[in-house]
């Protein structure tokens, strides 16, 4: 409904640290834009005060420049200076040109909330100090004048000033550890929620999700190049357990992990799937090479120990096809794994549809077989 007067950009989620000071900033900058706009209006036609109404435009200008300018560059720490600086200078400007009478130094106290929120703590301060002197000063000329102001009102200004600013720096501070906080334990949650705790690797949850948005992705992909998906299961891995016990086929499980981060390239993307199968993203390579990876690592695991157990692993891969659904892509990898399985395990497969693999590749080293 308020589309017309204001449109979120940049587009920050709710929990990140400058959605408020977005909003704040591009609110200002409307509000300053609609605020000049009246003025101007108002003192061209209806006050006929061309000069007033320069200064007006003046405004109107500087807030629009702003607001565009904070649009197109998104840069939020540049938009916070200048919506400062001009909010700042403003008061200041009017407070000092009406010589702070007509309570015009009520106007001061909005210095110290905006500078804090959008310029931090320190600048906050410096600028509310600048502002508080300026109406210290101000007072202080109308004390000597002798015309409303007496010495208990200069004590009253310091004083509520002080207490301003000083309630400001601890309220941003709250607010900036409270947050800071806030992320770092977010981010564990989120580290927890996606991580496997026994082997370490992304879990299954984390696996999905990754894989769903390569799918988003690669419908929309002009390249050439092929994302493939791996399921890889341990074989006869019930057996390890069951001759040398449920811990030593963890510590095989937390081996076999390790090896999976060192042997394949450093984009891949390493999954838990559940019990003793993993899964892999290889994204943006070729098939070829990926068979070539599975084989080696197959090749590797054959040949070595995992806790001085002799064990072997079957591959399925299959390619992330433009109308795949995750669903689809993992049954495609299954079928091709149960192919390297039925084919007396220590295999890798390729999934049916993935036929390209003769036409774009080298042979692969290893044994090989088409789901
Ligand atoms: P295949 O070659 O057909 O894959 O045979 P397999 O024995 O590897 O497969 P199966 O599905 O029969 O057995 C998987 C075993 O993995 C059974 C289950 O007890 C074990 N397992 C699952 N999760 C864990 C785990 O976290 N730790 C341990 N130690 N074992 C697990
Ligand atoms: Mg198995
Ligand atoms: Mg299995």
């Amino acid at each position: 409904m308020l589309d017309f007067w204001y449109k979120e950009s940049p587009p920050f989620p709710k929990d990140h640290k400058d959605f408020w000071r977005t909003r704040l900033i591009a609110h200002s900058l409307l509000i300053t834009t609609s605020y000049f706009l009246v003025l101007t209006l108002l003192n061209l036609f209806y006050f006929q005060s061309y000069d007033i109404a320069l200064i007006d435009a003046l405004g109107l200008f500087v807030s629009l420049g702003i607001y565009v300018g904070f649009n197109k560059s998104t840069n939020v720490n540049a938009a916070a200076w200048a919506v400062t600086l001009m909010v700042c200078g403003l008061i200041i400007l009017f407070i000092i040109s009406v010589g702070g009478h007509a309570h015009s130094l009520f106007w001061a106290t909005l210095i110290p909330p905006f500078a804090f929120f959008l310029v931090g703590r320190n600048w906050g301060s410096l600028l509310s100090a600048v502002a508080f002197i300026v109406c210290a000063y101000l007072v202080y000329l109308q004390q000597l004048q002798t015309i409303t102001i007496g010495l208990g009102s200069l004590f009253n200004v310091i004083e509520v000033s002080l207490a301003h600013i000083l309630i400001f720096r601890f309220y941003e501070k709250t607010r900036f550890s409270a947050y800071n906080r806030l992320s770092i334990r977010n981010l564990e949650i989120q580290q927890l929620a996606e991580t496997d705790k026994l082997t370490g690797l992304y879990n299954r949850q984390k696996f999905d999700f990754e894989l769903s948005k390569l799918i988003a992705n690669n419908a929309n992909s002009t390249t050439d190049n092929a994302n493939i998906v791996l399921i890889c299961d341990i074989d006869h891995f019930k057996n390890i357990n069951d001759t040398y016990g449920h811990l030593v086929g963890d510590n095989v499980l937390t081996g076999f992990a390790k090896i999976l981060k060192e042997k394949l390239t450093n984009n891949a993307l390493i999954a838990r799937w559940g019990g003793e199968e993993f899964t892999i993203i290889l994204s943006n390579t070729c098939l070829s090479d990926s068979v070539e990876q599975a084989n080696e690592l197959r090749e590797y695991i054959a040949k070595n120990t995992i806790t001085n157990i002799a064990l072997t692993i079957s591959i399925g891969l299959a390619t992330v096809q433009k109308d795949d659904t995750v669903l689809k892509l993992l049954e495609r990898a299954d079928k091709a794994l149960y192919k390297a399985k039925n084919n007396g395990r220590n295999k890798v497969s390729v999934s049916d549809n993935n036929c390209v693999i003769t036409a774009n590749s080298a042979q692969p080293s290893g044994p090989i077989t088409q789901a």
